[in-house]
């Protein structure tokens, strides 16, 4: 298929022209060409492009489209590429829109400034790392100085490379696509594929005049010692996200994010559940029967815990406000303390002789748990 003129040319006006620059053109050219006034030869197909040229300009949407991918943005058919492999999301309405915002951002003039291009502006890759912390600075919070390395946009040219937002040309190769086409021959005989194109890397574009800060590459490189404010109560796994610190854009394109993900080493002592802090407490079975009060050990440092007469193995008591600061709150878990009860596996002859004693009162008061449990079951079972 012939190669369609620009519908600029074809009106005869700048592609900052306004609607109403784009309407008076528009009507001086079909006054111009008019059938009905013009039988020069050609001049009824003129008269055709200048009506195709005002349907696309007059309409906000298609005329938007028509900067970004040229003629293959209103009509895939046109150009050749028959929609094949192509045409594909890059022109559907949605997508498109977007990009359309973020190119008219970038020229900072919206539509009015915006240069004929095929592919806007594109967003960096994020960047994903990891980060380990130790069990207590994920209690506490640390800030960690971490050597990083990223991408700025320049601050004349705003990432896109040229002096100004008109030192753009449409690159000759692809005419603005980005993509080419190209035929090899195969046992299956010709084949026509496409790829992107080498002389502007698929981005359509290509630049007239460098900027002079950059050089034209756009972005330049950030070496900074970053302190990551890793905060108080953070959970295992936790990403954290640096806004434009992952790889560079292209094109004005903003730079990717960095993500850390924070891996916090276990304790031996404590564990997390939710935002509680769970250890297990051995006890006397002395302090078990009578009671007591003992020092525990808490994130925070040593605590006094009352331990009630009669608890039993495996209860668990709690001291409050001990555990994790809940994140975006003040409020705080709690340390939960499972009692263990050792019994001692040594004892001196007069313990010995003291427990032995109390044995004796235990038996007279038929206070052993033991003989009441096997009558039961004897009764139970009939044995
Ligand atoms: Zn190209
Ligand atoms: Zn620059």
């Amino acid at each position: 298929m012939a190669e369609k003129k620009d519908v600029y040319e074809t009106l005869g006006i700048s592609k900052n022209a306004s609607q109403d620059e784009i309407k008076q053109a528009y009507r001086k050219m079909a006054k111009k060409y008019h059938p009905d006034l013009n039988h020069e030869p050609g001049a009824a197909e003129k008269f055709k492009e200048v009506q195709e040229a005002y349907d696309i300009l007059s309409d906000t949407n298609k005329k938007a489209r028509y900067d970004q991918f040229g003629w293959p943005g209103v009509d895939p058919q046109a150009g050749g590429f028959g929609g094949q492999g192509f045409g594909g999301q890059d022109f559907d309405g949605a997508g498109f829109s977007d990009l359309g915002d973020i190119f008219a951002s970038f020229f900072g003039g919206g539509a009015r400034q915006r240069q004929s291009s095929s592919a806007g502006p594109v967003r960096g890759e994020d960047i994903y790392s990891q980060l380990r912390i130790t069990f207590m600075e994920s209690v506490k919070g640390v800030i960690k100085v971490i050597p990083l390395s990223y991408y700025r946009k320049c601050s004349n040219c705003r990432g896109t490379g040229a002096q100004t937002p008109r030192d753009f040309e449409t690159c000759p190769r692809c005419n603005g696509i980005g993509r080419i086409r190209y035929t090899q021959q195969t046992l299956l005989g010709a084949m026509t594929s496409e790829r992107t194109c080498p002389e502007c890397n698929g981005v359509g574009k290509k630049i007239k005049v460098r900027c002079t800060t950059c050089n034209g590459a756009g972005y330049e490189r950030i070496k900074e010692n970053y302190e990551l404010r890793i905060p108080q109560g953070i959970n295992n796994g936790r990403q954290l996200r640096l806004q434009g610190k992952g790889n560079p854009g292209k094109l004005g394109g903003e730079c990717g994010d960095l993500y850390i993900e924070i891996q916090v080493e276990s304790s031996t002592t404590f564990k997390r559940e939710g935002n509680n802090i769970r250890i297990e407490l051995p006890i006397s079975p002395l302090d078990a029967i009578l009671g007591a009060t003992v020092d525990v050990p808490t994130v925070y440092g040593i605590e006094k815990l009352n331990i009630p007469i009669g608890v039993q193995n495996g209860d668990v008591l709690k001291i409050k406000n001990k555990g994790f600061k809940v994140i975006n709150s003040d409020s705080f878990g709690d340390e939960l303390i499972t009692l263990i009860i050792k019994t001692p596996t040594s004892l001196s002859k007069e313990e010995k002789a003291m427990y032995e004693v109390l044995r004796q009162s235990e038996l007279k008061g038929k206070n052993r748990p033991t003989e009441a449990y096997t009558d039961k079951v004897k009764k139970l079972y009939k044995l």
